[in-house]
C-alpha cells in the first residue's frame, strides 16, 4: 500500500512536471505581463512595483492552498470578495459602475479607464488594492499598516514584506528555480520516512525526510527567499527556517552549526551556504551526538489562516532530479 501510494506521487510530480515544462513559455510571457502590471500600477500611485507584486503573489498563494476561495483566473492574484468590491450596503454585489461602488464605499475601482470597475480586470483589481494601500502613504512603514488593517493577521504582513524584499533583490519576478539541499556530489543517503513515530520527546511523528550525509557537508538553501527563523530547538538543535515565495516554509534542523554571516532576513537563493550536517538536538543548547548525523528536512504551507506540514519526499526527489540534469547540460 505505502509503495503504491509513493508511486502515485511521484507519478503526480513527473506529470506536473513535464506539464511545467510545456507551459514554460507561456509562462514566461505571464511573468512579463505580470511584471508589466506591477509598473504600471507603481506609474500610478508611486507605491513601488515589489510590494504590489509581494501582494498578488501572497493572495494567488492563499487562494492555491484554499478550497474555499475561487482559482485565480487571471495574471493577478488578488481576490476581493463581491460585496467588499461593491460595497457591504451596494444592494448590486456584483455592481461593476464605479460611481455607485463609491457612493457605497465599495473598493472597486477601474483602473483601466474603460468606465467599469471590474473584478475580473487585472488592471481594475490591482490598481484597487494599490489605491487603498495608497491612502496609508507608499512608505515601507505606512503600507505595513495598511496591509495589517486589511488582513489583521501579523503573519501575513510579514510573509509580504518578504516577498517585497525577495522580488525588490532579485528585480524579477520568475523565481521558480530549486536545488537539493547537499551537494549531489556529497555522500548521502535519504528515502520515505514521512509519518514514522518518533520516540524522543513524547509521542511525535516524523514530519520531514532525513538526509543522511558526514558531519559539516554543506546543507543549502532550497528556493528562492527569506530566512525566516534561526536558533536553537530542543528537538531540532540547530536549526534554520526559510520561506520561498509560495508560502512554504523550508525547515533545515540538527545543524552543526550556521553559515558564517547569515543573516535572520536575508534573502538567499538555490544553492546559497546556509550551514552543516551535524546531529545537534534532543537536549540543552549544543547537545550534539545523540544520533548519526543527518539533515532533518521538512516542508511547511501556510494558507492564510494557518500552517500545516507536508511531505518534502516527492520535491527532493524532484529537485535532485533537476539538478541533475542542469549539470549534465554545463
Ligand atoms: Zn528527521
Amino acid at each position: 500500500m505505502r509503495k503504491l501510494h509513493i508511486f502515485l506521487i511521484a507519478f503526480i510530480v513527473m506529470t506536473t512536471f513535464s506539464l511545467q515544462e510545456v507551459k514554460a513559455s507561456g509562462e514566461n510571457n505571464l511573468y512579463h505581463q505580470r511584471m508589466k502590471l506591477y509598473k504600471q500600477v507603481e506609474a500610478v500611485t508611486h507605491i513601488p512595483w515589489y510590494y504590489i507584486a509581494a501582494v498578488d503573489q501572497y493572495e494567488r498563494n492563499v487562494r492555491a492552498a484554499r478550497r474555499d476561495l475561487p482559482k485565480a483566473g487571471g495574471a493577478s492574484g488578488i481576490y476581493f470578495p463581491p460585496e467588499q468590491w461593491a460595497g457591504i450596503f451596494n444592494p448590486n454585489h456584483e455592481d461593476e459602475n464605479p460611481a455607485t461602488i463609491d457612493f457605497f464605499g465599495g473598493m472597486g475601482f477601474d483602473g483601466n479607464g474603460d468606465g467599469k470597475a471590474s473584478r475580473k480586470s487585472d488592471e481594475d483589481v490591482l490598481h484597487a488594492f494599490a489605491r487603498y494601500l495608497q491612502s496609508y502613504g507608499t512608505e515601507q512603514s505606512h503600507l505595513k499598516i495598511g496591509l495589517w488593517d486589511y488582513y489583521k493577521r501579523d503573519k501575513a504582513v510579514s510573509i509580504i514584506m518578504g516577498f517585497a524584499k525577495i522580488y525588490k533583490h532579485f528585480g524579477r519576478i520568475d523565481l521558480e528555480d530549486h536545488s537539493f539541499p547537499v551537494p549531489l556530489t556529497s555522500n548521502y543517503s535519504y528515502k520515505n520516512t514521512w509519518g514514522d513515530a518518533r520516540g524522543w520527546g513524547g509521542r511525535r511523528i516524523h514530519e520531514g525526510t532525513d538526509i543522511f550525509a558526514d558531519y559539516g557537508v554543506p546543507v543549502r538553501a532550497t528556493c528562492y527567499g527569506i530566512v525566516e527563523m534561526k536558533g536553537w530547538n530542543r528537538y531540532g538543535g540547530w536549526r534554520i527556517g526559510i520561506r520561498d515565495i509560495h508560502n512554504n516554509y523550508h525547515y533545515f534542523a540538527h545543524l552543526s552549526g550556521f553559515a558564517k554571516d547569515l543573516k535572520l532576513g536575508q534573502v538567499v537563493e538555490p544553492g546559497t551556504l546556509i550551514g552543516g550536517v551535524g546531529s545537534s538536538g534532543y537536549g540543552p543548547p549544543g547537545t550534539s551526538g545523540k544520533f548519526p548525523p543527518h539533515l532533518h528536512y521538512g516542508l511547511y504551507k501556510d494558507n492564510g489562516y494557518t500552517e500545516w506540514s507536508y511531505d518534502p519526499f516527492p520535491h527532493l526527489k524532484l529537485w535532485e532530479r533537476q539538478e541533475r540534469q542542469k549539470m549534465r547540460k554545463r
